[in-house]
């Protein structure tokens, strides 16, 4: 949205279309770990339009970042024959094709502009499905271009311009993924609708609409996957739509329907939603397999109190939190007494930012212990006693600092925190050979300096990496692998010990399992809780550490709460517990005592 919002000032003379052109490559370069980035211009007079920016691009026919390649790839053999080739073409025919060269992989989108974008990566190559999916992203490069061309006067007909200017309204309306209407084109539809409702008396209606698990798709069969049912979704969605009324995709998998004028519709708004209903409950073809998915919806009907179309979008969403909330597959109409709730959540987020580093975290250690009950290690979980809510439920504020990415920090004051901790319980004898795990979420672990980060705290706090462990859970691990896998031989060279936390709720965990260097696998507390009662559950187990057994693994099991379960899982061949029946989470003073090792 915020560059399509750009193209849309820039278009006002607002913004420099050079500048736009350079950032959007740097998001290329940073988003698709390119190392290098390089936009090949074939337009002959050119090069007055940068000759100026002699500056900033070093060579007036190219931008490139950065802008001293060590190697150019237009000095590559290959590549500079294909771009002569493709010259005497026609560019609507070229596909996108890779060269590879030394351990560089390079990537080239030709633009039907007479521009290709070389993108190269080092040593892996982008996948196929990686390939298409940004040729969208090669598109918005396209019109920048043809835009800075046009501003530097060299395209200057006027039926150009007026296709460069209807394409760019088009995008800057438009969800490029679905090429349904986007958020911004609906705000202002809302707006209308608002101000003839409130004219002519009646009543309009905002519909929105969040598909149920849809993370869980994106997860277990890729993005590829994940954006074609988006796509399948938004036509259904748009099918049949009385006139007036728009469908619009807000982004992720959030749509949402406006239903301008309920009077002149046919039918009742709850009539409206279940027609929504019916177009989901299909199964959707994929080439992997039929996908059902279900839906949250949150109404909301105004005029009411409410200002304007963002009002009333955050109304819908409200709802729609709530359905999510109590259970999803289901819908809410929106009640002022829902604002509350989002408030209170509000609240939640900003005093956690305030607290941070206060006295008001704590943490709490869970003991593992062996079969004869033997503490091995501890895992750390955060708490908070807030000053005037009291104990506030990590589910709670867990999920939150997840959504508004402040667990990055938060991980980071856990992660020191854990280390200061374990340099108290290597000064004891007994506690000395304890290993302490930390979970780390998947925002995380995919921070760029993660492993840096890792390290200036181990070495800040002087502890060996081989008292550590991170617990990380099974989706942290299916995106971008081969990324993982590196950060994960990275760590595991630095003796740190690396846990898949929740085990056995994932999908694809069989497959990625051969390739990850992983130590031990903690078996989800859902199946070890009331194990000797479910023969279902049992079969689980024992198919997760015998695979455990055959990978080389450890397997631990959490939530272990009482002694039936406990015998259960010795004779399934478990050997590593967590749960209530040996330890609560206790603060480590707390802990050392009833241990009675004392506090240092
Ligand atoms: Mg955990």
């Amino acid at each position: 949205m915020a560059i399509q919002h750009e193209i849309v000032l820039s278009l006002a003379g607002d913004l420099d279309l050079k500048v736009l052109v350079r950032r959007y490559m740097s998001t290329c370069m940073r988003c698709l770990s390119a190392r290098s980035v390089h936009l090949h211009l074939y337009l002959d007079g050119i090069d007055d339009v940068f000759a100026a920016e002699a500056k900033d691009f070093q060579d007036g026919r190219y931008f490139a970042i950065p802008r001293n390649m060590p190697v150019h790839p237009e000095n590559i053999d290959d590549i500079r024959q294909l771009l002569q080739r493709w010259r005497q073409q026609d560019f609507r025919e070229l596909e996108p094709t890779r060269i590879e060269s030394g351990d560089s992989h390079y990537h080239l989108f030709p633009m039907s502009h007479g521009a290709v974008l070389i993108l190269e990566r080092h040593k892996i190559p982008l996948r196929d499905s990686v390939v298409q999916a940004i040729s969208p992203i090669v598109e918005y490069l396209q019109s920048y271009c043809e835009v800075a061309l046009k501003h530097g006067r060299i395209v200057s007909e006027v039926e150009k311009r007026t296709r460069a200017e209807q394409r760019l309204q088009h995008i800057a309306y438009h969800d490029d993924l679905t090429g349904m209407p986007n958020r911004l084109y609906l705000v202002e539809k809302i707006n209308e609708a608002l101000l003839a409702a409130k004219q002519g008396d009646w009543k309009g209606a905002l519909i929105y609409i969040d598909l149920d698990n849809f993370r869980d798709i994106n997860d277990s069969l890729g993005h590829a996957v994940g954006d074609q049912l988006l796509q399948l979704v938004g036509e259904r969605l748009a099918n049949n739509l009385t006139e007036g009324e728009v469908i619009a995709r807000l982004g992720g998998d959030e749509f949402a329907l406006l239903v301008p004028h309920l009077d002149a519709h046919k039918l009742s708004l709850m009539a409206i939603v279940e027609s929504l209903r019916d177009k989901l409950k299909q199964p959707f073809q994929t080439p992997e397999r039929p996908l059902y998915i279900a839906a949250s919806f949150g109404l909301t009907v105004f005029p009411g109190d409410e200002e304007d179309a963002v009002s009333i979008l955050r109304q819908g969403d409200i709802a729609m939190s709530q359905v999510k909330a109590s259970g999803r597959n289901d819908l809410k109409f929106y009640e002022p007494a829902m604002d509350a709730d989002a408030r209170a959540r509000f609240r939640l987020d900003a005093d956690m930012r305030n607290a941070l580093g206060s006295d008001q975290f704590q943490l709490h250690l869970q003991p593992q212990v062996d079969q004869n009950a033997q503490v091995l290690g501890a895992e750390v979980l955060i708490r908070w006693q807030h000053p005037e809510l009291g104990f506030v439920s990590p589910l709670d504020f867990i999920s939150i600092a997840e959504k508004t990415g402040f667990i990055v920090p938060m991980g980071q004051w856990i992660l020191h925190e854990a280390c200061r901790h374990i340099a108290l319980l290597q000064q004891h004898p007994e506690t000395r050979h304890w290993r302490i795990a930390v979970n780390i979420s998947a925002k995380q672990f995919h921070q760029p300096k993660f492993v840096e980060m890792v390290d200036s705290i181990l070495a800040q706090s002087g502890v060996p990496g081989s008292a550590l462990e991170l617990e990380l859970t099974e989706s942290t691990l299916l995106d971008n692998v081969e990324q993982v896998i590196e950060k994960m031989a990275a760590l595991r060279e630095r003796d740190i010990h690396i846990s898949i936390d929740d085990f056995g709720t994932g999908y694809s965990s069989l497959t990625y399992l051969k390739r990850l260097p992983v130590n031990k696998l903690k078996i989800d507390q859902s199946f070890a809780r009331g194990v000797h009662l479910s023969a279902d559950d049992s079969v689980i187990v024992e198919a997760i550490i015998a695979m455990a057994g055959r990978f080389g693994l450890d397997v631990i099991a959490e939530g272990v709460e009482d002694i039936e379960d406990l015998e259960h899982l010795v004779e399934l061949g478990c050997d590593e517990f967590q749960g209530y029946y040996f330890y609560r989470p206790q603060p480590l003073d707390q802990l050392l005592e009833s241990l009675q090792l004392g506090s240092s």
